[in-house]
């Protein structure tokens, strides 16, 4: 088994319930067993123009390979009628692979750590929930050094999943 952390994200047809129905499309996974998932946070959309997101982080269990896990993940994107029109387009649900075990993985189709995850406090804060607090990456940075760099604003935590 080794521990994955999946961020998630969500600003279409009704944010909140589409990640608690992805949660339960991860708990579902064969070979794979929910370890945790965060408090819910709110922010603006990085681009102009969009409804606010909705963010959370889960923690699986898993021994699915990461291309599977890749498949399977956008297989529940897909089932939760998310369409790609544009990069960075508003979404009904966004599944990133953020980081896997202590694997460093560097294929076309999948990038770990995700390669933006330092710049996200929407993905550090709901990340530090559930990872232990000396957290290192397998690319060697420590987490607390990334959420010290990355300050917590715009963010709101939600008082409840
Ligand atoms: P961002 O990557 O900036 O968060 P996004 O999540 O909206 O943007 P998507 O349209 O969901 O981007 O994914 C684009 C492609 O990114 C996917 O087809 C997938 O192959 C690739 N990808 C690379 N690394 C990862 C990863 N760690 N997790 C999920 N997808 C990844
Ligand atoms: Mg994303
Ligand atoms: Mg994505």
């Amino acid at each position: 088994m080794e521990r994955i952390y999946i961020g998630m994200g969500s600003n279409l047809a009704e944010p909140a319930e589409q990640l608690r129905c992805a949660v339960q499309a991860l708990a579902q996974l064969p070979d794979t067993r929910l370890a945790g998932v965060s408090a819910f946070y709110q922010s603006d959309s990085l681009l102009p123009g969009q409804p606010r997101y909705t963010n959370a982080v889960a923690a699986l269990d898993c021994r699915l390979a990461p291309l599977v896990l890749l498949d399977a993940l956008q297989a529940i994107e897909t089932g939760q009628g998310r369409e790609r029109l544009e990069r960075w387009g508003p979404r009904t649900l966004d599944l990133d692979i953020l980081l896997f075990g202590d694997r460093l993985i560097d294929e076309p189709r999948l990038k770990v750590p995700h390669y933006h995850m330092q710049a996200r406090a929407f993905v550090l804060y709901p990340l530090a929930e559930l990872a232990p607090a000396d957290l290192r990456l397998a690319d060697g940075r420590l987490l607390k050094d990334l959420l010290a760099a990355c300050p917590f604003v715009g963010l709101e935590r939600l008082p409840a999943n």
